[in-house]
Order: C-alpha cells, then structure tokens, then sequence
C-alpha cells in the first residue's frame, strides 16, 4: 500500500504501474496540458503537477520514498527528492529529446540560414572545356537602412512573447507521432521586436530585410561531373541573428546525343560499312573536344558487330589534375542493302569468306520445311494485337484500333 495515490492519479495509473505505463501516461498527459497547445491557467497548472508527478515516479528513489511517506517526504530539507531544479518544460524537453528543447535557447551559437541550391544545366562540350557562367539572384538581404534592426537604435524592445524568436512553438500530437512546430508569434506578428510606430523603419516597415539582385560568377572548370557542387559561402538569404547559408550550384549534365560518359571516360559507337569491318579503313567522328578524332581499322583486323576498342586518353579531361580519361568505341557494321543476285558475285563470296556452318538436324526430328518472308508491319504485327482486342473486349471486330496502330 502506499501512502498516497496523487501522482499516480494525476497521471492515472494505478500504484503498481510499469516504467512503459508511467511513461505512456505522461506522454499523452504532457501532450494534453502542454501551454503551447493548451494556454488555460488551470491547464498550465495540470501540466506543472503532471510533470512534478512524473519526475518523482520515475526515479526508483524518489518513487520509494514517496510510496512510504507521500509527498511530504519529498519536500522535506532532509529529503533527497525536491525539484532539484527542474522545471515543467525541462522535464517535458527531456522526456521528447533535445529537439523538442524549450522555446529559444536550446539553439548554441548563431543558426546557419538554409543553403540555397541551383541546378546549372552543363553540355558534355561545356564541362569539357570549362565555362564561365553569370547567374543572377535574388536574394534576402539585411536592409540597408536601419542595419536589420527594423527601427530607430535603441527603441525596440524584444518581444517577450517569442522571445525575440518571431515565431512561437505549437506541441501536437499526430497518430503516434510528437510533432512539434513554428507558428508566427501573434504579439509581435513575427518580427521579434516591440517598437512604437514612429520609429519603425520606413524602408523594410519592421521586416529587417529587403530583396537584392545579386550577379554570381560560376565557374564550370573542365572535368566537372553531374552532381559537382560549386559553393559560394554565405551567399544565402540575411535574417538578423543568422549566419547566412550558402549558395550552391549544382551541375546538372544533359545527355549527349552521341556520347555517353562514365567518370572520366566517354562511349561512342560508330558504325562503320561491312567492307571496313571486314578489309579495314578510316573512320572518324566529331569528338566533345570540338576536334575530329580519326583512325584507322588495320586491313585484315576484322571488326564483329559490337567489339569494342579503345583510344587511350581522348576522353574527358580529370578535374584539376591534368590527363583525360579514355574513349570506348562500340562498332555496329552496317551490312550492304543490295541484294546480291548475281552467280558470279556470290561465288566470289563463297570463296572470299569461311565456308557456310553445316545444318544439323537433330536425329529423330520430324522436319517442318518454311518459308521465310519479309515482315509486313500489317499483316504481321497488327494481327498480333487484334487477338488481343478480341480476347479483352467484347467488340470482335477490331478493325478501327488497329488502322488507328498502324498509320
Ligand atoms: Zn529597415
Ligand atoms: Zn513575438
């Protein structure tokens, strides 16, 4: 039996209730009474006790000695209990975590503004010979006029409401989740101070702040990869009583109609005619450098349908570090159109290239002799995808559909 149930009924649990209950009942009681979600006196008073009951119950301690002799073995000078210097807020900072931290001051040092990121859309071509780009922004700054403090020196006073914060904190409960967000403080419509109308500043009316254009230099240096950061620091937005954030640009790289790149190096593929494949030649393309890279297929190499080759250091150039990264070329041979019909021109074939693979059908199988014929867009394809029509729609036709597929 204990001496006496108040704080467990403050928090309604019975006498015997687990480390998770006590838990389980401050949070849900924290989160009623909370004065940012609740700003009656009485509720401000209900969290107080809540939190003073939770503090001791869930210390084994404190909990014993209260469960012997109640509240007043607390409070006493001998007592090891007392609120030890805790408060309400404290006790509900902990319990939520740091991030949760009472209104201001859980923040050390000036904060950082947001970082400010752009995307700068490069060309293969661009980041590989480097470009200089002006780009223009607008940004927040301090205004000029009263130096951010939004009136005359020395007649603002800081709002006490927020705290000078201009905004206040609002506690809500979200399914299972704590969250816990800014709202604009009503007292001083968020600009963290008090001033009397006279000795605001005319130019920014109290904001603190008022807009630029602001020309940045970026510089694409040759080598530089989709995803690169280029940071200008602390060229973010001014807010008073912030350390700016930063400006970043981000290299976005566009597809290449031709090339494709992996880390430094580039990948092509070149078609080149059945007699080059097959006797050698000279082949040569259009390169992201803007020069013409050209060479030679040796006579007798024979170059299959997709081999790849390599041409050392005509990729793209190593960011700050000299060198270039190597060219992959693929090779699809285009075979001749014409069809050969000629006797004389097919014996010379025959005689030119490795005689044909021999057939071989397998023991047993029962042969089917075909025919091979070109496909027809129409009569081939199409049907495929009238079955279809058929089998999913009740209209058997088809008809409409399929001249609409094949036009
Ligand atoms: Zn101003
Ligand atoms: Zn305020």
């Amino acid at each position: 039996m204990v001496k006496d149930s108040k704080f467990y009924d403050l928090l309604g649990v019975s006498a015997t209730a687990s480390e998770t209950e006590l838990k389980k009942a401050y949070r849900k009681a924290a989160l009623k009474y909370h004065p940012d979600k609740n700003p009656s006196p009485e509720a401000a008073e209900k969290f107080k006790d809540i939190s003073r009951a939770y503090e001791v119950l869930s210390d084994d301690q404190k909990r014993d000695i209260y469960d012997q002799y109640g509240e007043e073995g607390l409070s006493g000078a001998g007592g090891p209990g007392g609120m030890g210097g805790m408060g309400a807020e404290d006790i509900f900072s902990q319990f939520f975590g740091g991030g949760f931290g009472g209104m201001g001051g859980q923040q050390r040092g000036p904060a950082k503004g947001k970082d400010i990121k752009h995307s700068i859309s490069c060309t293969l071509e661009e980041l590989y010979k480097g470009r200089n780009a002006k780009l223009a922004l607008n940004k927040t700054i301090l205004c000029k006029t009263c130096e951010g403090r939004g009136g005359k020196e020395g007649k603002i006073k800081q709002c006490s409401s927020c705290h000078g914060q201009g905004m206040k904190f609002v506690t809500r409960q979200m399914g299972p989740m704590i969250q816990r967000f800014q709202t604009v403080c009503d007292v001083c419509q968020g600009t963290g101070d008090i001033c009397d109308a006279k000795d605001r500043c005319t130019t920014c009316k109290g904001k603190k702040t008022q807009s630029e254009r602001k020309i940045l230099q970026v510089s694409i240096d040759p080598g530089m990869k989709d995803g690169q950061r280029i940071v200008f620091s602390g060229e973010g937005d001014q807010e008073p009583n912030v350390t700016p954030g930063d400006v970043i640009f981000v290299v976005d790289e566009k597809p290449h109609e031709k090339f494709t790149r992996k880390g430094n190096d580039l990948y092509y593929e070149a078609e080149i005619d059945l007699l080059t494949a097959l006797a050698g030649g000279d082949v040569g393309f259009p390169s992201v450098s803007g020069d013409f890279v050209q060479f030679s297929i040796l006579p007798g190499e024979v170059i299959a349908p997709g081999t790849t080759k390599v041409i050392e250091n005509q990729g793209m150039p190593i960011y700050r570090h000299g060198g270039r990264g190597n060219l992959f070329i693929k090779f699809n041979v285009k075979f001749p159109k014409n069809n050969f019909t000629d006797e004389e021109t097919l014996k010379k074939l025959e005689d030119i290239l490795p005689p044909r693979n021999k057939l071989v059908v397998p023991k047993g199988a029962e042969v089917d002799e075909c025919d091979l014929v070109d496909v027809d867009p129409y009569k081939h394809q199409s049907a495929g995808r009238r079955d279809a029509y058929d089998s999913e729609e009740e209209d058997g036709q088809g008809g409409p559909g399929v001249q609409c597929q094949s036009q």
